[in-house]
This record gives structure tokens, C-alpha cells and sequence, in this order.
């Protein structure tokens, strides 16, 4: 987002003259700014739930309880916090080792049916209050070969999102097909959509539509970033297309060099 130039000018000698060396910065300066700007998110969002807690912790003073109608609440506010700047940590570790991971590695047979099965599971516990119709449509053979664990965030984290941010009774349709010769995923849902200059964003870590909404699901900004990490090492990229006010569609596609067992489909 640091559009402007940088030049750097450094004179120096040679051959018994003075010559002046002029170098463009700006990528590095551009590379430098958004390392502050991640090192000052992560402190922002782990600091928001230690906030919290610490704030319950010094209303508990033994000459100054609260009183006990208020243990249950204090208790289980403390609990989610705790567990939202674990669930932090862990996607920030996950977003390290992708980025550090080499490409072929831990490449295996993902069976892609089995595991959306179970990404279909805990949506639907996860749908408990949202009440959408949630739909699937897998192709039972269609495995590709992959890491596993970074595939199972790729399609939960788009399936998960769909559900959060759908508003309730909303329909999501899930699919799972080969079309053109590339195994082709996509998850379509009827929310809110998003504006066009938020799209091209969405995939920067920390970055949220409607960050009040999005904490309280639970979400820190950083899903969508892992997913788009974890299919560029997959020869694929994320597609997503929204229209305000009628839904949008995050979808990606894997070559057939990445479909197992292609030749024989
Ligand atoms: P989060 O942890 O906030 O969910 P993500 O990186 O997964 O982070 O998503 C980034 C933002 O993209 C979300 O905060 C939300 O504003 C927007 N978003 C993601 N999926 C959808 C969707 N299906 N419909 C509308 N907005 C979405």
C-alpha cells in the first residue's frame, strides 16, 4: 500500500573520482512496512482477549469478590478468551510453517470425500444456530494428492465462513466435481456478499470486512490467508465473486497433475 518511490543516493570513490549510486528502496522499504504492521495486528489481537481476562482477574481480590451471580459469566468469558488466543497462535503457526514448507512436502493421497465429510459434520454443529440449508454435492472418487492437513484448512476454512457469515436461513451449496480436467471446489452461499474493494483484501492476514462481526464468531483474519498460502503450493489460487446484497462464491481448482489416480478416471 506504500505506492510512493524511495531512492536511496550513496557517493562513493572509484578510480581516484567520487561516483554516486543510486538505489530504488521502495520494495524493501514496502517489505519493512508490512512486517510492523503484522507485528503490530498480532500484538493487537493477542492483547485484546488478555485484556479481558486480566480485567476479570483484578475484580477477584479476596477482600472485593464479586458477587456469585456473576462467577458463572466471569468464568466462561475467561474460557473463550483463552481459547481464542490459542486458536491465534495455532494459525499463526500453521501460516509459518506453510510459508516455510518446501513444495512437495508431506505430499500424499488425500481422500478429499472422507475429509469433507467430516468438514460437513461440524458445520453442521456449527449451523445449530444458524439454521441454513446446507448442501453437498461430492464426487465420491475425486482424491488429489496433496498435504493433508493444509488441504482440511483450505476447504474448512471456505465452508466455515460460509456459515458465519450467512446470515440465518441462508443456502450454501458445496462442491466437490472434476470439471475442464481440474477437480474444481466451490462453496456458494446467499449472505450479505462483499463490496468490491474489500475482495481483492480479504486474503491479507489480519484483514476483516467487519471486524466487531467477525471477532465475535470467533474469526481473526488469518483463514483466508492460510487458504490462499496452502493452494498456492498446490499449483491452484483462490477465486472469489460476491454481489452485495445477494451472496458470494469462494472457489478453487487443482490441475490434473494433482488429481490421483487421473488416468484412470
Ligand atoms: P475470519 O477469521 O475473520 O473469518 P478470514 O480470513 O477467514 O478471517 O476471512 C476474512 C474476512 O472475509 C472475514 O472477516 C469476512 O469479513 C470476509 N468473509 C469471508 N468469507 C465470507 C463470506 N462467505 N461471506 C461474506 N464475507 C466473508
Amino acid at each position: 500500500h506504500n505506492q510512493e518511490q524511495t531512492l536511496e543516493f550513496r557517493v562513493m570513490p572509484y578510480a581516484g573520482q567520487l561516483m554516486m549510486v543510486v538505489r530504488d528502496i521502495s520494495r524493501l522499504k514496502q517489505l519493512e512496512q508490512m512486517r510492523k504492521d503484522f507485528v503490530a495486528n498480532v500484538s493487537h489481537e493477542l492483547r485484546t482477549p488478555l485484556t479481558v481476562v486480566t480485567g476479570y482477574l483484578e475484580m477477584m481480590d479476596e477482600e472485593n469478590l464479586p458477587p456469585p451471580s456473576m462467577w458463572a459469566k466471569a468464568h466462561q468469558t475467561m474460557i473463550e478468551q483463552c481459547h481464542r488466543m490459542d486458536s491465534l497462535v495455532n494459525q499463526l503457526l500453521s501460516l509459518s510453517r506453510i510459508e516455510g514448507a518446501r513444495k512437495y512436502d508431506n505430499d500424499k493421497p488425500v481422500r478429499v470425500p472422507d475429509m469433507l465429510a467430516l468438514i460437513a459434520t461440524e458445520a453442521n454443529s456449527l449451523n445449530k444456530e444458524k439454521g441454513h440449508e446446507i448442501s453437498f454435492d461430492v464426487d465420491p472418487e475425486l482424491d488429489i494428492v496433496g498435504a493433508p492437513d493444509e488441504l482440511r484448512s483450505a476447504f474448512s476454512n471456505l465452508v466455515f465462513n460460509a456459515v458465519h457469515y450467512t446470515k440465518p436461513n441462508g443456502n450454501i451449496h458445496v462442491q466437490w466435481q472434476i470439471k475442464d480436467d481440474q477437480a474444481h471446489f466451490s462453496v456458494t452461499d446467499n449472505g450479505d456478499g462483499i463490496a468490491p474493494e474489500h475482495i481483492n483484501r480479504l486474503t491479507e492476514r489480519f484483514y476483516r470486512v467487519d471486524k466487531a462481526r467477525s471477532r465475535k464468531t470467533g474469526g481473526s483474519g488469518l483463514g483466508l490467508a492460510i487458504t490462499k498460502h496452502v493452494l498456492t503450493r498446490h499449483d491452484s489460487h483462490l477465486n472469489i465473486s460476491s454481489e452485495v446484497g445477494k451472496g458470494s462464491c469462494f472457489s478453487f481448482a487443482f490441475p490434473k497433475t494433482r488429481i490421483a489416480d487421473y488416468d484412470n478416471k
